[in-house]
């Protein structure tokens, strides 16, 4: 199913694309909780097996609350499609194995989530797959790499935790030009920030337990292309692979979506004032948020991104004792390593979601022992600086 338009501008998709009443006329969205359903004939069964009907078979291929989340999300990205994934990573991991064959080649931004590394650094290669890591900041290095065909280029931008950017637009035209479809994890700028689709890339990937969700509740993802690519490749794949998100989930995402900018602009408004009070502070030696003018890509951030997003990415002075003294005396900041909750939360990659990147290559990315990453929620400003500054006076 192709996702509608509806021609609203995004305040309003966010609360209303997708909905769906059913004949009781419910002011919001309904739960349909159910596996299957019945048809009312052998003759329609076999036209929906066939594929030459719109009616929902099975809840593995389709759901009507999943259809609302994936509605209301391809309306806001802009995509011609979108299908809803049980994570994150069933998105990553599906969009991509349903692109790639054995003997196939992907080149990838080597500033990845841990989980999205291991994909393309040990399971692809175990299917034949070819992965070459490049510095995602550095058009040089994807220059060198897609001078030879390749089957899929593979991005964050902003990465987790460094929030170095990738020139998307520039990336598309390269690897377009090396035969291979462009797939960006928009997790961090979140659809709100960035339309990696807009900027010539093919595919995105979300994990919506992040800001869509952004309460801490489930689990889930999207995969957002063109209606070709989609039934090409990921639909088959999707249907007979089993990715599916729960519709309980897609029921939240779906409700969560309607409050997703308010949440997200009060986040980015509090960390980007936090971020620039961080860099004055005796026990910072460096803060990395892409909204500051001293981001080494800051001009690329203007170009590229609406506005900056809730992460804040910090090194403390004091090496790993001085980051874990600052985690262990929040007293408000929640120690986590999930993002985009309106709890604010705290983490250290080095040690946690990074931890099975070998340490050489960690710190080539910049990820050192004293790095913090901060995901800004929405409690109040002044709170949050009050913990941060007791915090960090106990770094070393
Ligand atoms: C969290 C995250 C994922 C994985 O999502 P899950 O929902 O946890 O499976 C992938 N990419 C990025 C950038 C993430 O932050």
């Amino acid at each position: 199913m192709t996702s509608k338009i509806y021609g609203w501008r995004r305040a309003t998709n966010l609360v209303r694309a997708g909905l769906a009443r059913t004949l009781n006329n419910e002011t919001t969205e309904t739960l349909y909780l159910n596996s299957g359903f019945v048809f009312n004939s052998a003759a329609e069964a076999e036209a929906a097996f066939k594929g030459e009907n719109d009616v929902y078979i099975y809840s593995r291929y389709g759901n009507p609350t999943v259809n609302v989340f994936e509605q209301r999300l391809a309306a806001i990205e802009g995509a011609e499609m979108c299908r809803a994934t049980a994570t994150g990573m069933a998105a990553v991991f599906s969009a991509l194995s349903c692109q790639l064959k054995s003997g196939d080649r992907i080149v990838a931004a080597r500033e990845l989530f841990g989980s999205c590394h291991h994909i393309l650094s040990e399971i692809l290669p175990r299917w034949g797959i070819e992965t070459a890591f490049v510095n995602g900041s550095n058009l040089d290095s994807w220059r060198i790499a897609l001078s030879k065909p390749a089957n899929a280029v593979f991005l964050e931008s902003p990465s987790n935790p460094m929030l170095d950017l990738v020139d998307i637009a520039a990336v598309a035209e390269l690897a377009h030009s090396a035969g291979a479809k462009v797939i960006v994890d928009n997790v961090l700028a979140t659809p709100l920030f960035q339309n990696p689709l807009a900027l010539g890339a093919d595919i995105v990937v979300y994990s919506s337990t992040k800001h869509i969700d952004g309460h801490g509740r489930c689990l889930g993802g999207a995969v957002l292309s063109s209606a070709a690519w989609m039934n090409e490749h990921f639909i088959p794949f999707y249907r007979n692979t089993g990715p599916s998100i729960s519709s309980f989930n897609a029921w939240i995402m779906a409700k969560s979506l309607e409050t997703m900018e308010l949440r997200v602009e009060r986040m980015t408004s509090t960390a980007s004032k936090i971020a620039s009070w961080l860099s004055g502070h005796e026990k910072v030696l460096q803060v990395r948020y892409p909204g500051l003018a001293n981001h080494p890509q800051h001009y690329l951030a203007r170009r590229q991104m609406i506005d900056y997003s809730n992460i804040v990415t910090i090194e403390v002075a004091g090496g790993k004792r001085g980051a874990f003294n600052v985690l262990d005396s929040f007293s408000l900041i929640d120690l986590s390593n999930n993002l985009g909750d309106a709890k604010s939360l705290a983490c250290h990659p080095a040690t946690t979601t990074h931890a099975r990147i070998p340490a050489d290559e960690r710190i080539d990315c910049g990820i050192t022992d004293g790095i913090l990453r901060i995901s800004v929620g929405l409690e109040h400003i002044d709170d949050l600086m009050e913990d941060l500054l007791q915090a960090l006076a106990k770094a070393c």
